[in-house]
This record gives structure tokens, C-alpha cells and sequence, in this order.
């Protein structure tokens, strides 16, 4: 049984439903378990901003799946909920990114971990850290120092919707 962290977004047709649903979802994939969720934070659209705020959170799962077979239930999940790939950084339903995969480093065309884009992400580290500041990531160090690096400020631009975080399985 492997643990793996997986980073949900949402801007378009209710985030926050589309959020809580996968949750629900993730618990729901084959030999897969949800153990806990981090709240929900909105944040500012990264890259282009003609497009509505985003809701994220990050969501630890167990699970049997191999990374890449995970990779294709999560894109499974974002299709699901009609995501539509149209435009790079663009509004979606939803986003399912498997941030890491116990302490794998792994390169492809398809599937990179830890995911590439952790470190300068506030709305990815500042949910992880609600999960565990001190989990530390291959290649890129513990969660808490990688938010002092991005600046003292950088959990009060995103905004938690919700006091804590919740043990629902
Ligand atoms: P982003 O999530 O950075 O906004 P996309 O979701 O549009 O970008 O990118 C999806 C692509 O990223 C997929 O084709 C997928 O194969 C690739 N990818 C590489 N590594 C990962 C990862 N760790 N998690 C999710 N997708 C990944
Ligand atoms: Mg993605």
C-alpha cells in the first residue's frame, strides 16, 4: 500500500461541488482509500486571469495503484467531470494532479514526480501543510520551508473557505 497526495482544482460549474465530489470519488477508485482532505482555499487563476477564482485543496490517499495506472484513474475522474482540455493554464472542472507518490522521482513524457510545478505553487503547499508541514518531498525538501521560500505571505493570498481540515473516511 503506497501513500500518495493528490492537488484538486476547480474554477468553472460550482468548484466547490466539483471538489467535495472527487473526494468522494478518489475514495473511490479501486484499491484506493481516502484517508483525509485538507479545507478548501481559493486562489487567484495561475496564468491568464480573464477567468473566475479557483478553489483547491489536496487530498492524501493509500492506495494500490501504480503511479502511472493512478495518473490514468485521475484523468478518468477529471473527464468524469467534463473536463475539456482547451487551453494551457485555462478554466477547467476539474484538475486532478498527483503532487507525489510516496518518495518516487520519476520523469516521462506523461507523468512527472514529484509534479514539477509543487514549489512556487501557494495553492498547492499551503493545503498540503494544513495535511503535514513537515512532509518532505523528493528533490524539493520539507513543505514548510518551501513556503518561507515563496515569502511570509504566501498562505494569506490564498483563502480557506473552510476552519480545518476533516477526517470524513
Ligand atoms: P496543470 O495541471 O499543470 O495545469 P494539465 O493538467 O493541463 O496542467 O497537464 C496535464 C498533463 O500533465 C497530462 O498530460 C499529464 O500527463 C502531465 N503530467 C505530468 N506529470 C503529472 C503529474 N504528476 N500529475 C498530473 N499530470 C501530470
Ligand atoms: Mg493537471
Amino acid at each position: 500500500m503506497a501513500k500518495a497526495w493528490i492537488g484538486l482544482g476547480s474554477n468553472l460549474e460550482n468548484p466547490s461541488k466539483q471538489v467535495t465530489d472527487a473526494f468522494v470519488e478518489l475514495n473511490e477508485l479501486p484499491a484506493t482509500q481516502l484517508v483525509r482532505h485538507s479545507s478548501l482555499w481559493q486562489s487567484k487563476p495561475f496564468g491568464p486571469q480573464d477567468q473566475p477564482d479557483f478553489i483547491n485543496a489536496v487530498a492524501e490517499i493509500t492506495t494500490e495503484l501504480t503511479p502511472l495506472d493512478l495518473l490514468a484513474k485521475l484523468q478518468g475522474l477529471e473527464d468524469l467531470h467534463q473536463r475539456k482540455r482547451e487551453r494551457h493554464w485555462g478554466p477547467r472542472t476539474l484538475d486532478l494532479d498527483l503532487l507525489a507518490y510516496e518518495q518516487e522521482v520519476f520523469s516521462s513524457e506523461i507523468l512527472t514526480l514529484p509534479h514539477p510545478g509543487i514549489a512556487e505553487r501557494a495553492f498547492v503547499l499551503c493545503p498540503l501543510a494544513e495535511l503535514d508541514e513537515n512532509l518532505a518531498l523528493p528533490n524539493l525538501g520539507k513543505v514548510k520551508q518551501l513556503i518561507q521560500q515563496l515569502g511570509e505571505q504566501a498562505c494569506s493570498e490564498v483563502l480557506p473557505l473552510e476552519a480545518k481540515v476533516t477526517t470524513r473516511f
